[in-house]
């Protein structure tokens, strides 16, 4: 989609259910500034053709926002036709790393027989592992023609996640340091780097974007991107009070209570009526007891 003259957000790329992950470009009068590159080659194929559409004379480089394998996966498709891909100088990945990612999508897959043909292959069709070939260590700057775009570390997901911002546009491609309606991916780091993010999220805020391309997610706009960005800010708040993240191993379910959509609030599981096992709430009645089915 058209954000501004010249950038572009390519949303809903496709990655592992529910999540589909986002790209986006800046078309300058000389070069075309590609972020990140979807997590296959069949991505990297739509966003290349959406860029090249959008300007068809320009340049491409290509910047990743960080080193997970949904924003790097279509790097190899870009390389080949000569693209310069830059990233952060700390982003290093092992091919065992890669074979291990495309088993655990095979593992993922519902339907026996096509997790037997290994289906997680087509998803990776001609994917190759590629790394950057230009990197970067501090904050950046790019003349694209007209119009430049700065490169800025924007720690915290990861040790090395970059984002990049438009100031003539007021557009900013925050990659995961900020995402709309997922819960945060925190599980790459540990309080102290959920300390550094929620610095990040300072110089976000500085920067006041108009319109927010998070690295998942709906677009931002307005008074979105605060909500967005305050979002975050609480979940990395928690957790940090909480020393785990919110998507880390929860404990057994005999020891839990399931948060319900209805009036009543909180349901109980059943557990806590076992011998010895004190209800986690008592100021709340133990009755109606309903046992909801896991999923
Ligand atoms: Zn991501």
């Amino acid at each position: 989609m058209r954000l501004s003259n010249r950038c572009y957000a390519v949303t809903g790329l496709g990655y592992s259910a529910p999540w589909c992950v986002n790209a986006g470009f800046v078309a300058g009068d000389d070069l075309t500034a590609v972020v990140d590159t979807g997590g296959n080659t069949l991505s990297a194929q739509t966003i290349h053709g959406y860029a090249s559409a959008a300007r068809p004379g320009n340049r491409m480089l290509v910047v990743n926002t960080e080193k997970h394998f949904d924003h790097i996966g279509g790097n190899g498709f870009f390389r080949q036709h000569g693209i310069d891909v830059w990233d952060h100088a700390g982003v290093a990945r092992t091919s065992d790393e890669f074979q291990a990612e495309i088993a655990e999508f095979n593992q993922a897959i519902p339907n026996q027989a096509r997790r037997e043909r290994g289906e997680a292959r087509a998803f990776f069709h001609e994917t190759r592992l590629v790394h950057p070939n230009r990197r970067i260590s501090g904050d950046t700057r790019l003349d694209l023609g007209g119009c430049a775009v700065e490169i800025l570390l924007t720690p915290g997901h990861t040790a090395t996640n970059l984002s990049v911002w438009v100031p003539e546009a007021g557009v900013l491609f925050s990659g995961d340091c900020l995402i709309c309606e997922y819960l945060p991916n925190l599980d790459a780091g540990a309080p102290a780097d959920w300390r550094t993010w929620l610095e990040s999220l300072k110089r976000i805020e500085a920067l006041a974007p108009a319109i927010v391309v998070p690295g998942h997610g709906p677009v931002a706009r307005g008074k979105e991107v605060q909500v967005v960005v305050d979002t975050v800010r609480r979940v990395l708040e928690e957790s940090i009070s909480q020393g785990h993240s919110p998507t880390a191993p929860r404990p057994p379910a005999s020891l839990r209570v399931e948060p319900r959509a209805s009036a009543s609030g909180y349901m109980w599981t059943a557990a806590h009526q076992q011998p010895g096992m004190a209800a986690p709430y008592s100021a709340r009645p133990p009755a109606p007891l309903r046992v909801e089915p896991r999923a």
